[in-house]
């Protein structure tokens, strides 16, 4: 079961630049900043109404936002749908047809576990289910 869209992933160069620039276009400061060491990447978060604007930059060059940002430019980079349940969504998804990035659960930003669905699947959209952590 999808809850809601929890929060929509925008790739940066530049985190201090666009946190400047998400503030004055938002009206709002970012309320967290926090590294994921596994993907290579530091997030900032804004709160806009009940759904999130996700910010992320590379911290190195094999950072999956550095491929992405080097192919498509800075941008929209995901989707992040909320579940009930992950592991059983994902069996859902797959099941339905979707190709799973991530077979199982892993350990996202803003305690969550995460895991995408291939963008060729999903009309080349990115998509991550999240879970909130218990
Ligand atoms: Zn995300």
């Amino acid at each position: 079961v999808i809850k809601n869209l929890e929060h929509i992933g925008i790739a940066v160069k530049d985190l201090a630049a666009s946190e400047a620039l998400f503030t004055q276009l938002l009206g709002s400061a970012p309320y967290k900043r926090e590294a994921v060491e596994s993907e290579g990447v530091t997030t900032s978060f804004f709160l806009v109404g009940n759904v999130k604007i996700e910010l992320l930059a590379a911290t190195n060059a094999n950072s999956p936002i550095a491929k992405f940002i080097e192919k498509k430019g800075e941008g929209i980079h995901h989707l992040a749908f909320e579940v009930e349940d992950i592991e059983a969504e994902l069996i859902n998804k797959s099941e339905s047809g979707f190709e799973l990035i991530n077979q199982t659960p892993k350990d996202g930003a803003d305690n969550k576990r995460i895991a995408f669905l291939h963008p060729k699947s999903t009309n080349g959209v990115l998509t991550e289910m999240c879970e909130e952590k218990k």
